[in-house]
């Protein structure tokens, strides 16, 4: 059997660290970094008769983000304990949620290649974090600063069915949360980490296959390679007759692979119970209603405000990327919104790429863009020589106007001059102008270069263009 008598089923986890200042249940620090152990206290380190209090700014951002995903919140939600034996669970248990999670039934839309997806989220529940051993030859040391930060682990349906599929759900959620300011989506920092349900079964089939997790994935490219390599070692699986088994593998970004880590426990195993040293998540409508009031817009519907201000599909994606370039672009936008997508999708985002900058650091303001091309709009300067002031621009910092006005770069329109300078040009070169008369359509290519040149880029093209048809015929 081949390739295509398979589907893949994918599931996403997605861990999300809310950005507040402190942790899930204690006031230690919830930034990252800091000196090790540095970020603790006598709760987020387990010791006997702390009592975890949970922190009240984490809680609306869990209901954020799932508004933001379309979930109902629940009103009562329970805080339980999911209990494991871990070095860098000091508790022995994490406080997690079980069967009543704070977010449930939603969904989250995006675009693969043009066509429009929407992937249900089961559930999106909060919980803590646990710490981080790092093995040192013959000894293992253990820092607790992340112990206790505030997580939101988001769980979509397994409804994706490729690889790009599943990355492009990862991009758009990492989008959703920096949107709506519950995370920095800072993939290094482990803000974002993503566990990939993976299972194949033969196309048609209804019932659902063995699943593999692969875990702490920390890269959208790393998704799409990790699950690309389990689809195809699956079927491999399925072809020679080896049994897949229910494991939890991780993926090797050196040798593109994934390898077994544990074979998977099934949820009894964590022994769930509510925590008694919770109360009840009791959430007020009123509360709900307040967070909803305050949501930012959503990539989405902004990305479909921007096409309708005349922008392709492809260049409203690029600008809602981030909420930055998608902020830059409209101030940016003025008049001329089309013009403004070009300039930033080109010039400004090449040369952000080029010195390695954030737009928030670009030394050319969305407000001096506007300007320059309002100057192109209303015929100062040619499309041409912008490019000279947008160079400029970004090396100086100076507005357009005044780069314009120094440098003696206003647009000729005078058609006196222009004439000169056509005549000058057909002159100079007698042979070409004969070609042209004789029918060689193409050397008119070589006078407009000349004719441009010769005004030093500040000709208006149109009235050159015209004058220079005009003159190569008479
Ligand atoms: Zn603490």
């Amino acid at each position: 059997m081949a390739f295509n008598d398979y589907e893949a089923v994918i599931g996403l986890e997605i861990h999300v660290q809310l950005q507040t200042n402190s942790k899930l249940f204690c006031s230690s620090s919830a930034h990252f970094g800091g000196g090790d152990n540095e970020h603790t206290c006598p709760n987020c380190t387990g010791q006997p008769g702390a009592l975890p209090v949970v922190n009240e700014k984490a809680v609306e951002f869990g209901i954020k983000t799932g508004l933001a995903l379309n979930c109902s919140i629940r009103k009562d939600s329970v805080f339980a304990r999911k209990q494991y034996f871990y070095p860098d669970l000091p508790r022995g248990y994490q406080i997690s949620q079980f069967d009543k999670p704070l977010c449930e039934n939603g969904y989250l839309e995006f675009t693969l290649e043009g066509a429009p997806k929407r992937v249900t989220i089961e559930r999106a529940h909060m919980e803590e974090d646990a710490g981080k051993s790092t093995h040192h030859g013959d000894y293992s040391l253990i820092n607790l600063n992340r112990a206790g930060v505030p997580l939101m682990e988001i769980v979509s349906a397994p409804e994706m069915r490729s690889a790009q599929e599943a990355a492009e759900y990862a991009r758009t959620m990492r989008k959703v949360v920096r949107y709506i300011g519950v995370c920095d989506g800072n993939l290094e920092e482990g803000s974002l980490r993503c566990d990939c349900n993976v299972s194949i079964r033969k196309r048609g089939d209804s019932k659902l296959g063995t699943k593999v997790e692969i875990k702490n994935i920390n890269s959208f490219r790393f998704i799409e390679k990790a699950i690309e390599f389990e689809i195809q070692r699956q079927i491999d699986c399925k072809e020679t007759g080896e049994p897949i088994v229910q494991e939890t593998r991780l993926y090797d970004p050196d040798k593109n692979r994934t390898f077994s880590m544990r074979t998977k426990e099934e949820a009894h195993d964590y022994r769930y119970f509510p925590d008694p040293d919770q109360l009840v998540l009791e959430i007020e409508q009123a509360q709900i209603d307040a967070v909803k009031a305050a949501m930012p817009e959503l990539p989405a519907s902004r990305a479909k405000r921007f096409v309708e201000q005349g922008l392709s599909e492809f260049d409203a994606q690029t600008l809602t990327q981030e909420l930055e370039i998608a902020d830059y672009f409209e101030r940016a936008a003025g008049k001329n919104p089309k013009a403004a997508a070009n300039w930033i999708i080109s010039e400004l985002m090449r040369e952000l790429n080029e010195s390695k900058r954030e737009i928030s650091d670009s030394p050319i303001q969305a407000e001096q863009l506007a300007q320059l091309i309002a100057l192109i709009d209303a015929g100062t300067i040619s499309g041409k020589i912008a490019k000279t002031v947008f160079a400029e621009m970004w090396s100086s910092g100076k507005n357009p106007d005044v780069i314009v006005k120094e440098k003696g770069l206003t647009q000729i329109t005078d058609t006196g001059a222009i004439e000169k300078i056509v005549d000058d040009v057909i002159a100079a070169n007698p042979a070409q102008a004969a070609e042209y008369r004789s029918g060689k359509e193409k050397v008119f290519g070589f006078f407009v270069g000349q004719a441009m040149k010769a005004s030093k880029g500040q000709a208006s093209p149109d009235v050159m263009n015209e004058i220079l048809r005009k003159k190569l015929k008479g």
